[in-house]
């Protein structure tokens, strides 16, 4: 299978890009680690008449700590994500996170500023930056904004970026100090998209809930945020994180597909949700959070 012709761009700086994709007047689509964008444009579910690659933009791909966030460059690998030592001491469920990721062919070419932007509703990276309340930088011809997570994922496979807009980072905010969490998913293969994944932080006092945020993949059209304020004061355990796994199915909005039913996909969403907060209970007050 061959894409549709298209003209291809490799712009060197950030402003280079952000001028190809104006110049395109919104027929054109960035090229990041291409996992997704070339699978599309070889089935020719994609036509752009332009690709802006921006594999050459320097300064794209660095790994940060500012004022207490960690700052994803646009171009970070699933794999350098996952293997840094910052992120798996202070973000551990954004490492976690990165290993689920497809193959490790995948996980070395695909990036987060890619994965952020296709907005795939499995995808688990936008789960673990709606729960942490993170953030993007866009940069278009009217300047730079930031987007939360919150306003960000309109829709299947749609964000808030303007067609003219390059994602330049990503930033996650840490969980207070001894949170645990916990991302857990159920995939038909292993490798595959998860059918639902459910991502979980808690933190306890005196052998109780004192905050519990649950957000869940699979189950509708953008990640979905769990309101788990009835958990707060509850006794941490089994009855609580059963509790959270109703809510959790309650929340859900799934569509039926070729890959599951809606109820099928309803039924996980429970029971990856009571996993994900049973296994983030037990890491709380741990080291690791
Ligand atoms: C077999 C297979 C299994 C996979 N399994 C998983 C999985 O389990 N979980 C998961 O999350 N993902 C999975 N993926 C997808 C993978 O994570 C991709 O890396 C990711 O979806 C897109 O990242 P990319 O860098 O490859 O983006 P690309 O494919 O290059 O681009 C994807 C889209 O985002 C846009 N885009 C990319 N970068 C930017 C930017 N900086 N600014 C604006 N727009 C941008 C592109 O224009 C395009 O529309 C899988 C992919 C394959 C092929």
């Amino acid at each position: 299978m061959k894409p549709a012709p298209f003209d291809y761009l490799a712009p060197r700086s950030v402003d280079e890009a952000v001028a190809a994709l104006q110049h395109a007047g919104g027929d054109a689509k960035v090229l990041a680690g291409g996992q997704s964008l070339v699978p599309l444009m070889n089935l020719r579910l994609a036509r752009p008449a332009v690709v802006v690659d921006i594999n050459q933009v320097a300064g794209l791909d660095a790994i940060g700590v500012e004022d207490g966030h960690l700052s994803l460059g646009a171009l970070v690998r699933h794999a350098d994500l996952a293997a840094d030592p910052r992120v798996a001491s202070g973000w551990a469920l954004l490492h976690d996170a990165a290993n689920l990721i497809g193959h490790p062919a995948i996980r070395n070419r695909g990036t987060v500023g890619g994965s952020i932007a296709h907005a795939d509703p499995a995808a688990e990276l936008p789960g673990v930056l709606t729960l942490l309340g993170g953030s993007i930088m866009a940069t278009g011809p009217r300047g730079s904004r930031e987007i939360v997570a919150d306003d960000l994922f309109v829709t299947y496979l749609t964000t808030a970026l303007e067609p003219d807009e390059l994602l330049t980072e990503v930033r996650v905010p840490s969980l207070p100090a001894g949170t645990g969490s916990a991302f857990v998913e159920f995939a038909r293969r292993h490798g595959d998209f998860a059918l639902v994944g459910a991502a979980a932080a808690v933190s306890l006092r005196d052998g109780q809930v004192a905050d519990a945020r649950l957000a869940l993949i699979g189950v509708g059209a953008t990640p979905v945020r769990v309101d788990l304020g009835s958990l707060t004061g509850q006794p941490a355990g089994a009855e609580a994180w059963t509790a959270g796994g109703r809510l959790a199915a309650e929340a859900a909005d799934p569509d039926s597909d070729l890959h599951a039913p809606a109820e099928y996909r309803r039924h996980l969403a429970a029971v990856m949700a009571e996993r994900a907060l049973h296994q983030a209970a037990q890491r709380a007050g741990g080291s690791r959070s």
